[in-house]
């Protein structure tokens, strides 16, 4: 990257790097990174070290909440939730203007409430019916892949056919949604965020996506009918906002 800026490393003052995995408020090391087959990684000490400049290690769903709190759909307001739906599944949650990270720096962790314990699928963290199983992008390609009988079909594909009318594909992101608007009212009922923010590969769906988590959560909030369901949005900042999340954290480390 520095190559490509025509940059030396020693104009570098600041790193930030966000990680898909559990940032210990305690210690500097990330005890795993699943998805890049990583354990018990010293990153922060090791980025010092050789760039001889401030580092800042965060969740990239955090760094993702930020940049959308900062410069985002979420700007402007004090208690916001950013979901990425990806790969996985997981959020970011904003309290009082700043990430909410809790006791141990595991606040978040919304991919692995359990949605569909009875007869869901089994989680990569162990658990039957996580959130995560049933509206990642993964679930998402494994339920119209069996579907269609298709085996390099992709979550875009699905919802491009979902734009084409395609009835199947209407029905898997419905389904899809129907779980995604049952996990955030569980988190409108523990916290009443002023915004939900989707983010991720995913959120790119845009309204084939939006209207029926919103149409599902007016149902699932009837008890407190005062949250406006338009508050759902999909993110502003695309693939970029936790990059925007981590410049604004590291300046405001620095300064
Ligand atoms: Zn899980």
């Amino acid at each position: 990257m520095l190559e490509c800026q025509n940059q030396d490393k020693n104009n570098v003052i600041g790193l930030g790097i966000g990680v898909p995995g559990f940032v210990p408020l305690k210690g500097d090391r990330i005890p795993q990174l699943v998805n890049m087959g990583l354990e018990n990684v010293p990153l922060k000490f090791k980025l010092e070290q050789k760039f001889n400049a401030h580092v800042l290690v965060e969740n990239d769903a955090n760094a993702a909440a930020w940049g959308e709190h900062k410069a985002g759909a979420s700007q402007g307001t004090r208690d916001n939730l950013l979901i990425t739906l990806g790969t996985g599944v997981g959020s970011g949650v904003i309290v009082n203007e700043a990430i909410h990270r809790g006791n141990l720096g595991l606040t978040g962790e919304i991919g692995h409430i359990l949605v569909r314990p009875i007869d869901g699928k089994l989680c990569n963290c162990g658990k039957v019916g996580c959130l995560e199983t049933e509206c990642s992008g993964v679930a998402i390609e494994s339920k119209a892949k069996a579907l269609y009988d298709e085996h390099q079909l992709t979550a875009r594909e699905v919802f491009n056919r979902a734009d084409n009318g395609d009835e199947t594909a209407k029905r898997v992101i419905q389904e899809a949604s129907y779980y995604l608007a049952w996990g955030i009212s569980h988190a409108l009922h523990v916290l009443e965020f002023e915004v939900v923010v989707l983010g991720g590969g995913i959120s790119r769906g845009g309204n084939l996506l939006l209207q029926p988590v919103r149409a599902y959560l007016e149902d699932f909030m009837g008890d407190c009918p005062e949250f406006p369901t338009e508050k759902v949005l999909v993110s502003k900042l695309g693939n970029k906002v936790a990059l925007h999340g981590l410049y604004y954290l590291i300046y405001e480390k620095i300064n």
